[in-house]
C-alpha cells in the first residue's frame, strides 16, 4: 500500500527521516542496533494525516516485528522513545563479518591487503585486523574514524562497530555508513564489498595533527608542518603495516 486512507504517501520525506534519527540517536529506540526502519508509533501509519517526525520512532527489524505481531506493546516503544538507547549509551551499533578471509581497506586511493596493520599514526594502529580465534569463524577488524575537527564518529572494535549518537547525521543505506558532520558537509562514506573489502569512499578525518582526505581512488595526507602526501591506485599487500604516519 503506497498511500493510506487519508492519501498519506507511505514515502517519509527525507527530512522528517532526519529529524527522527537524530533525535533517537540513529538506531533502535529500544535496543540501540544501527540497522533501522521508520515506524509510525501513535497514530499508526493507516490513520496518520502527516508524517510528524513526533509520532515516527527507529526500530531494528527485530524488535519493529516483536512490535507489529503485537508480542511487544505500542507503549514499549513509546517508552523508549523518550530514552532512547543510543542517547543513553552514546551510540548506534552494529556488526560487519568477514568469514571469506583477511578483511582488506580500500582507504581512498590506497588498498591495503593481508596487513595486520593497515595502517599506523604515531606508532599506534589506526586500524587492525586479527586471525578469528576458531578456524572457520570471522577475522576481526578494530579500527577509528574522526571528523575533521577530531572527534571520534565511529570506532570499530572486533567488527563491532559503534556510530556516535551526537554526530550531525548518520545514515545507513544497503551496505553504506554516510555520517555527515553538518548539513551538506559528508565526513566519511563507508560501504562493506562482499566478500571482506572495507571501502572508505569518502572522508575528512584530521587525527595526531594529520589531516586524511580520500574520494573514490583517492587519499591526500596533510602533515602538521603542512606537507602533503597523494595516492591513486596504490596497493599494499602481506605487509605487517600497511601505512605508517
Ligand atoms: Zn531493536
Amino acid at each position: 500500500m503506497a498511500y493510506n486512507f487519508y492519501g498519506l504517501s507511505r514515502d517519509i520525506p527525507a527530512e522528517i527521516k532526519r529529524q527522527v534519527r537524530q533525535r533517537d540517536g540513529f538506531g533502535c529506540v529500544i535496543c540501540g542496533l544501527g540497522i533501522i526502519q521508520y515506524e509510525h508509533v501513535d497514530p499508526e501509519f493507516k490513520d496518520a494525516r502527516q508524517h510528524d517526525p513526533n509520532a515516527i520512532a527507529l526500530l531494528c527489524p527485530h524488535c519493529h516485528a516483536k512490535v507489529t505481531t503485537r508480542m511487544w506493546s505500542k507503549d514499549r516503544v513509546k517508552q523508549a522513545m523518550q530514552s532512547p538507547r543510543c542517547r543513553q549509551v552514546g551510540y548506534a551499533r552494529d556488526f560487519f563479518d568477514f568469514v571469506n578471509g583477511h578483511p582488506s581497506l580500500q582507504f581512498g586511493g590506497m588498498l591495503l591487503h593481508n596487513c595486520t596493520t593497515p595502517i599506523e599514526v604515531g606508532g599506534r594502529p589506526l586500524f587492525q585486523v586479527k586471525p578469528p580465534e576458531i578456524q572457520g569463524e570471522s577475522f576481526l577488524f578494530s579500527g577509528l574514524f574522526t571528523d575533521s575537527k577530531g572527534a571520534v564518529s565511529l570506532q570499530i572494535k572486533d567488527n563491532e562497530w559503534r556510530a556516535n549518537a551526537a554526530s550531525w547525521d548518520v545514515e545507513i543505506k544497503g551496505p553504506t555508513i554516510t555520517v555527515r558532520e553538518a548539513h551538506r558537509t559528508v565526513h566519511l562514506v563507508l560501504t562493506v564489498a562482499q566478500p571482506n573489502t572495507i571501502v572508505v569512499e569518502k572522508l575528512d578525518m584530521t587525527l595526531g595533527g594529520l589531516r586524511f582526505e580520500a574520494n573514490g581512488n583517492f587519499l591526500g595526507v596533510t602533515f602538521p608542518n603542512g606537507g602533503r602526501s597523494e595516492f591513486t591506485s596504490c596497493i599494499a599487500d602481506g605487509a605487517a603495516v600497511g601505512m605508517s604516519f
